[in-house]
């Protein structure tokens, strides 16, 4: 007999794990209340970076924290109860943004979005979508050259990873993005880097390949979960499934599905961000993502137009959207960009999942047996789904992990 999982949540974490599970011969059923990759998973940036190894909560925090403080700029908004109401998870995110940690979080996240790679272009290859994806990089664009000086720790991290950048001029840069306008004196080309024209898509994509292997995909919002002598068993609103394993990738929603389901504290903040897709001049394209440092925004070429995503507000999951960041966002992209008007009728909000040390919980749940976390991936999930999904999947089998578990052990957060 075949062991069975339940995986709760649809989102590239999630489909990740059912994928990868399969295929180490589980009978997997997938369990999403909307369709595959339409929430968290839809509406970010596209972009595969190593250089996302570094956290917003690293030592360069310290100098920033007083302009941010301020909360005008467009690179963070916070909503004060919410941080009130979440004061444990800020002192602690602030704690780990001590060097000892941060240490700690780049080697681990750099494993992490190391080992992701080569399987999103093994997937991307079997799903039939390797065409959405460009790895040509990504830039980082700096308004003044004291802008530049000041993202001197995240170079001396990338390059001490070996990660392929070149430093350019003004010049350099329009020679190689010639329709952005000339207020950028230095950028930063990430090269081992890529991207994607339509995340969703690919999501999409990952879970009909894990269907057209056999998986079952169920529709259906899980209100309950419970442990039955040999089984979890996850009840809906369209009814209940039994399985020997139960994984929850619910991203964002994990914190609120654990608490209701089984009282467990998970100590999870939604770094909002926003998006709005825009056309463009005619003859103006870009070919990359590009991250404008000072504007506070990414503009990432997608599918559906030029995608523009904001910086980070701290709210409630479900606080109504605010405007001032985006409109922050959009009067310097404007300035970057010869933007023409909006494709979508308003702006989309995604919730960055993000535990205190900006490492995602993957692994056992100490609470429950047969119970198993993939959630918290703030950032960088859409690039580092499969590799969770891998490194889980050995946790499961009780197999040698391809890298170090224990920087994302769900118990140093008491899970
Ligand atoms: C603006 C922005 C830009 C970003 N840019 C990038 C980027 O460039 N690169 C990158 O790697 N990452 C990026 N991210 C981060 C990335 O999008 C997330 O880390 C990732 O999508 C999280 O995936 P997930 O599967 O954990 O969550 P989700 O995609 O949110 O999936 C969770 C799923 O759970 C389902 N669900 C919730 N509750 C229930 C329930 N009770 N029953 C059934 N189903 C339920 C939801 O419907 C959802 O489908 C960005 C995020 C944002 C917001």
């Amino acid at each position: 007999m075949k062991k069975t999982v339940v995986v709760l949540g649809a989102g590239m974490v999630g489909v990740s794990c059912a994928l990868e599970l399969q295929q180490r011969g589980r009978d997997v059923v997938l369990v999403d209340r909307a369709a595959p990759g339409r929430e968290t998973s839809f509406g970010n940036a596209g972009v595969f970076a190593r250089s996302s190894l570094m956290p917003m909560n690293n030592p360069a925090l310290w100098a920033a924290l007083p302009k941010l403080a301020r909360n005008t700029s467009a690179q963070l908004r916070y909503d004060p109860r919410f941080l009130l109401r979440n004061a444990g998870w800020a002192a602690r995110f602030l704690y780990s943004a001590r060097t000892g940690c941060f240490e700690q979080t780049v080697e681990a996240l750099d494993r992490l979005i190391t080992l992701s790679r080569p399987l999103h272009d093994r997937w991307m290859a079997e799903a039939g979508v390797q065409a959405r994806l460009r790895s040509n990089g990504w830039i980082f664009l700096y308004r003044s050259e004291a802008a530049y000086a000041s993202g001197m720790l995240s170079r001396q991290t990338m390059d001490r990873f070996g990660i392929q950048t070149q430093t350019l001029s003004g010049e350099e840069l329009r020679a190689l993005e010639p329709h952005l306008a000339p207020i950028f004196p230095k950028a930063l080309w990430i090269q081992d880097a890529a991207s994607v024209d339509n995340p969703g898509a690919v999501v999409e994509a990952y879970a009909a390949l894990f269907q057209a292997r056999g998986g079952r995909i169920v529709r259906d919002e899980v209100k309950a979960i419970h442990r039955s002598q040999d089984a979890w068993e996850a009840t809906g609103t369209a009814g209940r499934l039994r399985a020997d394993d139960l994984v929850v990738a619910l991203g964002p929603w994990s914190r609120t599905f654990l608490r209701d389901t089984l009282g467990l504290s998970v100590p999870m903040a939604y770094e909002r961000g926003y998006h709005r897709h825009f056309g463009a001049r005619p003859d103006a394209t870009l070919g990359r993502p590009v991250y404008d440092i000072g504007g506070g925004y990414v503009l990432s070429p997608m599918e559906m137009g030029l995608r523009m995503s904001t910086g980070v507000e701290l709210a409630d999951i479900d606080a109504p959207k605010a405007d001032a960041q985006l409109q922050l966002a959009e009067t310097a992209a404007r300035e970057a960009f010869p933007l023409a008007d909006y494709r979508d009728s308003e702006p989309w909000l995604g919730r960055r999942p993000t535990l205190p040390d900006s490492r995602p919980a993957i692994g056992r749940a100490r609470s429950h047996p047969s119970l198993w976390f993939a959630f918290g991936h703030q950032h960088i999930g859409l690039s580092t789904g499969p590799g969770s999904a891998q490194l889980l999947a050995n946790l499961m089998d009780g197999a040698e992990s391809p890298i170090d578990p224990r920087p994302f052990a769900p118990a140093r957060w008491g899970l």
